[in-house]
C-alpha cells in the first residue's frame, strides 16, 4: 500500500522521529502535536480518530468531555488511564473537528501503525467510526460492528462508540456500558491474540 515506514526502537524514539510534525497540512492550524499517552505496555489500546479542542490545547489525547466518559468507562471495568494506552488516527486536530482527509490519515496512521508495534496490545479498541474503518480496512458502520471481537494482525479489534457519540445520545452510552463490559470479559478471558503477520515488507502496512 505503500505506507512509509517509521521504525523505532520504543515510543520515545518514534515521539523524536514525530517531532515538531509538519508532514501534513493539519500541522498549519494545530496547537499541539498529540502522541498519545498510558502504558508502553498496555494490553489494551484505544485509538481515537483525532484531537478535539482540549485535546490540541493541552497536547494530550482525550482530556476534554469525552475524555472524562471515557476515564468514567474504564473505571466501570477495573481500570485506570495508567493501565492503558490512548493515542489517535492523526496527531493534530482537523479543523472545527471535521472528518481527517485521506490523505491526512495516510500521512500520519504510519505513526499509529509503529505505536502498535511497540506497545503490541492484545486488544485495540476503536473509538469510533473513522478509527475502526483505518483499523479494519473496510468503512465501518459502528451500529452494526460495535463491541464484536474481529481478528487483526496480531491482536484483537473491538470498535465502539465514540464517547462524544455517548454524550449526545443516550442510547449510544448505554451501548458504550455494555461494550466495555465485553471489552472486560475479553480481557478476562485472556484469549491468545491472534499471531501478527509475517514480516514481508510490502505488506507491514496494518491499515
Ligand atoms: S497530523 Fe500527523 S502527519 Fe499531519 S502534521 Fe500532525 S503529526 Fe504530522
Amino acid at each position: 500500500m505503500g505506507w512509509r515506514m517509521y521504525e523505532a526502537d520504543s515510543l520515545d524514539d518514534l515521539r523524536g522521529i514525530l517531532g515538531d510534525c509538519t508532514r501534513c497540512q493539519l500541522c498549519r492550524s494545530r496547537a499541539n502535536v498529540v502522541f498519545g499517552s498510558g502504558n508502553p505496555e498496555a494490553r489494551l489500546m484505544f485509538v481515537g480518530e483525532g484531537p478535539g479542542r482540549a485535546e490540541d490545547a493541552q497536547g494530550l489525547p482525550f482530556v476534554g468531555p469525552a475524555g472524562k466518559l471515557l476515564d468514567e468507562m474504564l473505571t466501570s471495568i477495573g481500570l485506570r488511564r495508567q493501565d492503558v494506552y490512548i493515542a489517535n488516527v492523526v496527531k493534530c486536530r482537523p479543523p472545527g473537528n471535521r472528518d481527517p482527509l485521506p490523505v491526512e490519515i495516510e500521512t500520519c496512521s504510519p505513526f499509529l501503525e509503529q505505536q502498535i508495534k511497540l506497545i503490541k496490545p492484545e486488544i485495540v479498541c476503536e473509538l469510533g467510526r473513522v478509527a475502526a474503518s483505518l483499523m479494519m480496512d473496510r468503512q465501518i458502520q459502528i451500529t452494526k460492528v460495535h463491541g464484536q471481537r474481529f481478528i487483526g494482525p496480531g491482536y484483537y479489534n473491538v470498535p465502539v462508540f465514540h464517547p462524544a457519540a455517548a454524550l449526545r445520545a443516550a442510547s449510544n452510552l448505554d451501548l458504550l456500558k455494555q461494550d466495555f463490559q465485553s471489552l472486560k470479559k475479553y480481557l478476562e478471558e485472556e484469549q491468545a491474540p491472534p499471531e501478527p503477520p509475517e514480516a514481508e515488507p510490502e505488506q507491514m502496512g496494518l491499515f
